[in-house]
């Protein structure tokens, strides 16, 4: 009797261990379901940002904090779909990993300086552009490079994977050697090591960096257009016009240009 007892009891806790799993698989992300009523039910907002990314998104390393004009953007989606900034949650993306982190349902967006691309588009949806930047180049100061006529077969430059960066440098600059890194920290401390003679991606993260270490600087000036946007799973047209509406509100109230002034140090063009 006493082990039959014992026997039901194991299986009633395998039981709940399998219930409270697939419960708990279902909270991370959106699954299959809306994306917008997931974030409501669950009462929180999980948003792929960088964390190594200054003025867009940067971890400080003492506080455990992120920070940056994309993580106020985050905040203010968070307002505006649960009416509290501080009901989101960041989760790190880097460019490889961002699009199927979004795919598998561990993020409901992307907020990652990522571009707006027809490649891109086949994969996600995104929202309207908030924010214009294009691909230049970061050389130590006094170096021979000052654009990208200067790239040879003789000049090594860094960027990182799954990047439009790494695209299109290999189509501007074919013959230059070019490194690739799992993200923008690693590679600007390549650059900094020596590793490389210049490192490629937006002109606004290069500027980040730059304010990092200013025994660097920008040379060339844009050589793309790199338009940002943020990223939604594929079949969300109420939760991308929720994205739509806040920028428009962002922009109607000067916020966005506050924001933008104040992470960027200058007014938006
Ligand atoms: N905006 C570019 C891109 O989406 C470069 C920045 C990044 O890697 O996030 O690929």
């Amino acid at each position: 009797m006493k082990k039959k007892l014992m026997k039901s009891f194991r299986w009633s806790a395998a039981f709940l261990a399998l219930i409270v799993l697939l419960v708990a698989s279902g909270c991370g992300g959106s699954g299959n379901t809306d994306t917008l009523e997931a974030i409501k039910k669950r009462g929180k907002l999980v948003a792929g940002v960088k964390y190594d990314t200054k003025l867009f998104g940067l971890q400080d390393p003492a506080t455990g904090n992120v920070e940056g004009f994309d993580i106020d953007i985050a905040k203010a989606l968070a307002k505006k779909i649960l009416g509290d900034e501080t009901k989101v949650e960041l989760k790190e993306v880097t460019s490889k990993t961002r699009i199927d982190m979004l795919k598998n349902g561990d993020i409901d967006i992307i907020i990652a300086t990522m571009t707006i691309t027809e490649e891109r588009k086949q994969q996600v949806d995104f929202s309207d552009v908030y924010f214009e930047a294009g691909q230049s180049l970061l050389v130590k100061k006094g170096s021979p490079i000052t654009g990208l006529e200067s790239l040879n077969k003789d000049t090594k430059v860094l960027t990182v994977k799954g990047s439009t960066s790494a695209q299109n440098i290999r189509e501007k600059a074919p013959d230059a050697v070019i490194l690739e890194f799992e993200n923008y920290q690693d590679a600007f401390t390549a650059l900094k090591a020596g590793q490389g003679d210049a490192l490629t991606t937006d002109n606004s993260i290069l500027l980040g960096m730059q304010q990092q270490d200013p025994s660097f600087e920008l040379v060339g000036g844009n050589f793309t257009d790199e338009p940002y946007g943020m990223a939604i799973k594929k079949g969300n047209p109420e939760f991308v016009k929720t994205v739509n509406e806040l920028l428009k509100e962002l922009k109607d109230s000067g916020e966005y240009n506050k924001l933008y002034e104040q992470w960027m140090g200058v007014k938006p063009e």
